[in-house]
């Protein structure tokens, strides 16, 4: 595995692979490395020819107040997942390069990003969005791997891939859970003992979601008001919000009829962790 640095050397590598006819797969990150980030890295190496993932941890898409200085890193320990994953190149720019103090373009998707995690993170997506633009039209990838984890990122991603006609294939992949269903983030590693057990709370109301979404239940009102019951039995748990959206849209639906996304974050003491559960009405 190589390390690139520069934004000059990462293009030039790829316009080389591109020209050689070679399909590039990429996976981008904010490293502290986890099953999660290992899975989508794995799904690269199988589709492309070559991997390339990028370590950079954005600061556009934290607000003031937020953990952009606290975010874990570990440069040498994700270096050695990302070579034993598969990956070729490990692209890690400095932030002043992304962002040289006269930057001042930012990319706006507009209606999917304003409910969920848009409501309490409002400057959060298009920060997202202005990035991975950046980090496309660097690396040059066929197609790219995202979290449905994150899942009003993906849809912002595709959205944005869809919008401005970039030729980019968007490829979602499944959230990778702790043996108790915890999803896999890393901002569990902040959580205390007594927090990461609180956290089992958010895997078990999004399964009795489910549970109740099998049984034909319809309405979105019932499904919400028994998630909460769960969530609040849990006095460590703090919620942001549990909602239940359109799939695609993410607009809230009242009766269940399409394909669902329910999605909740939550606050463990100062961590926020997000989950959701996407229900396909066949
Ligand atoms: P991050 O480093 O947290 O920005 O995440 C990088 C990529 O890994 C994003 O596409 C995330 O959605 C994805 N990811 C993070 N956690 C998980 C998980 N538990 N399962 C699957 N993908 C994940």
């Amino acid at each position: 595995m190589k390390v690139i640095k520069t934004i000059k050397e990462m293009k030039e590598f790829s316009s080389r692979v591109r020209g050689a006819g070679k399909t590039i797969a990429f996976v981008p990150t904010m490293g502290s490395f986890h099953e999660g980030h290992l899975s989508l890295m794995r799904e690269g190496r199988k589709k492309g020819d070559l991997l390339v993932v990028s370590l950079f941890v954005n600061p556009t898409q934290f607000a003031p107040h937020e953990d952009f200085k606290n975010y874990p890193r570990d440069f040498e320990k994700d270096s050695r997942m990302a070579e034993e994953a598969g990956t070729d190149i490990l692209f890690a720019p400095e932030a002043d390069e992304m962002y040289p103090s006269d930057h001042q373009t930012l990319v706006l998707v507009e209606r999917v990003t304003r409910n969920l995690c848009g409501r309490s993170r409002p400057t959060h997506f298009r920060g997202v969005a202005t990035v991975v633009m950046m980090l496309f039209e660097i690396v040059m990838p066929h197609m790219a791997f995202f979290g449905e984890k994150d899942y009003q990122q993906l849809i912002t991603i595709r959205r944005m891939v869809r919008d401005l006609h970039m030729s980019v294939e968007v490829v979602g992949m499944p959230t990778v859970r702790e043996t108790d269903g915890l999803a896999m983030s890393s901002r569990n590693t902040y959580l205390l003992p007594k927090e990461r057990s609180a956290a089992r709370s958010l895997y078990r109301s999004l399964q009795r979601a489910k549970e109740l979404l099998q049984k034909r239940e319809q309405r979105a009102s019932r499904i919400l008001d028994e998630m909460k019951e769960i969530l609040q039995a849990e006095p460590l748990v703090r919620m942001d919000y549990v909602q239940i959206c359109d799939a695609d849209t993410l607009q809230d639906v009242d009766r269940i009829e399409g394909d669902v996304v329910i999605a909740l974050a939550a606050y463990l003491g100062k961590t926020r962790l997000i989950d959701n559960l996407v229900y396909r009405n066949l």
